[in-house]
């Protein structure tokens, strides 16, 4: 069995971790996003990538569920004692030595796919991991503060501001140039369906979408969603702030209905949004209901299983 994700950090980690579990034999391959993705002191920091890479190779801090385990900061208190910044994105001392040798092998002129299966021998995560594209897209926000209306990197909305200046729009900045990296449009072609985890559908998914080639290649499969919305919030994370800046309300019903029925041919709601599964705005969506939250590896192994049996429901359809 061959599947295919596009994923973000968290949310998407988790469940590919309930995924291999729940389908061993599976080859697997992650599309992440890297419209998260940030220079800081002159290091090239990919959370996302980061974030599936640790928590399946067991490098993970399970507390955060970000970040490595383990971790010291000794370079961010020396950066921080010669007035360094910014001083808002927590770089620990593991991690630190990630980005070093991402940044080293990209300056030797490496692609950014090619660095991060070089990165991934050593952590073996069990699974194909290709960034979304090797250009820069850099997802920006446009908010109004005090500065006027202006245009922040992401990370700076969504660390230092916590999401709490209203964002007016997303901007993908260089997706409209860009191209798929090297195996993703075959990955998505290859795949027996596509899986989109559970998450965030504005700043992971809705960025990966927006590489030109990748949304079409993706409406053309069996594509199976899992809501990251639970009873009208999303169960981790500020997502909420990014719907809500799209008009997309924040329930389990409005998410696949953003996607739409082009794009989504299954829609796995936890069973607190069971009316979902009648619900009109989603003709030509499968809804199912069932537990959604992935307290742990068996809970999101559960919900791993119950995507791939709708997938293989709709695609013999
Ligand atoms: P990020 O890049 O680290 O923000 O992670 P993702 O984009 O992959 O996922 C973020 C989303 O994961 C959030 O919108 C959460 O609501 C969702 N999420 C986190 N934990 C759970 C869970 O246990 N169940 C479900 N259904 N969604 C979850
Ligand atoms: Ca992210």
């Amino acid at each position: 069995m061959r599947i295919t994700l596009l994923a973000g950090g968290v949310g998407g980690a988790r469940f590919l971790r309930g995924l291999r579990a729940a389908a061993p034999q599976a080859q697997i391959t992650v599309i992440g996003n890297t419209g998260d993705d940030i220079n800081l002191f002159g290091l090239h920091v990919c959370p996302d990538l980061d974030t599936v890479m640790y928590t399946l190779g067991g490098g993970i801090s399970e507390e955060q569920g970000w970040g490595r385990a383990d971790e010291s900061y000794t370079v961010q208190s020396e950066l921080t004692a010669y007035g360094a910044g910014p001083d808002w994105f927590t770089l620990g001392d593991r991690d630190f030595a990630t980005h070093i040798v991402r940044t080293s092998m990209l300056s030797a002129g490496l692609p950014l796919s090619a660095v991060t299966g070089k990165l991934c021998e050593r952590w073996r995560p069990g699974v194909t991991l290709l960034p979304m594209t090797d250009d820069d897209v850099q997802t920006h926000v446009l908010i109004d503060d005090d500065a006027g209306t202006r245009t922040v990197h992401f990370q700076e909305w969504w660390v230092r501001l916590h999401a709490k200046v209203p964002a007016r729009a997303f901007i993908a900045a260089g997706a409209e140039r860009s191209t798929p990296a090297p195996g993703v449009l075959q990955a998505i072609a290859d795949a027996d369906f596509i899986l989109l985890p559970p998450s965030n559908p504005v700043v992971s998914i809705g960025v990966i979408l927006a590489v030109p080639g990748i949304a079409e290649a993706v409406a053309a499969r069996t594509v199976v969603g899992v809501s990251p919305v639970i009873g009208g919030a999303p169960v981790r994370g500020m997502a909420d702030a990014c719907l809500a800046a799209i008009g997309v309300r924040s329930t389990a019903a409005a998410v696949a209905a953003h996607y739409g029925p082009g794009l989504l041919n299954g829609w796995l709601v936890d069973t607190a949004d069971a009316a979902a599964t009648g619900a009109a705005e989603l003709a030509g969506i499968a809804v199912r209901a069932r537990p959604l939250y992935m307290t742990d590896i068996d809970a999101a192994a559960e919900i791993a299983a119950a995507a791939i049996s709708l997938a293989q429901e709709l695609a013999h359809d």
